[in-house]
């Protein structure tokens, strides 16, 4: 269920929301006037290209698409610029420090969890590794690798949005 379906009443008077009130992405109370507009989030994951040529992706260790390769990456924090998210997402979960970053494309994605779907937009960056920096296994990956291009298909991924945007990779 989308997040705004699990409103049934308002969060502000605590009357119950007729079925009027609620549009496809904002809810309108019709005794308070309370009007909530309900966003994708927006996250990040960067495509990590090494000397040799090779790719870095990890395997997700929690639902959803646990046991999925995919770039590494995470929701962007409140205030947060979105190069500022994937470097700090990448360190958090595979202890890299980025050198270069560069924005690759976007591409919205639904993300399940506890029974809600999130609408994300997902940021698809490119970014090298700064010199002397090695990938180990911290948060929320189960194991990371490099991988030639032609050993990750997109179908591979964990999401729809990051099959798209591989397949973008892949056709430079
Ligand atoms: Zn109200």
């Amino acid at each position: 269920m989308l997040p705004i379906e699990h409103f049934h009443f308002c969060p502000r008077c605590g009357q119950p929301l007729s079925s009027g009130a609620k549009q496809a992405a904002s809810l309108e109370c019709g005794t308070c006037g309370f009007r909530y507009f309900f966003n994708a989030a927006a996250a990040v994951a960067a495509f990590v290209r090494r000397e040799d040529g090779r790719w870095l992706f990890i395997r997700r260790a929690k639902e959803p698409g646990q046991g999925k390769l995919a770039p590494a990456g995470g929701f962007v924090d409140i205030g947060e610029t979105a190069e500022a998210a994937v470097r700090r997402e990448l360190r958090e979960e595979i202890g890299v420090t980025l050198a270069s970053v560069t924005f690759l494309c976007s591409q919205p994605n639904a993300y399940l969890y506890r029974d809600v779907t999130y609408p994300t937009l997902d940021l698809f960056f490119l970014a090298t590794l700064a010199p002397g920096s090695e990938p180990t296994v911290l948060e929320e990956v189960t194991s990371v690798g490099w991988f030639t291009a032609g050993e990750v298909a997109p179908e591979d991924l964990a999401f729809p949005s990051m099959q798209a945007a591989w397949r973008q990779v892949l056709a430079v």
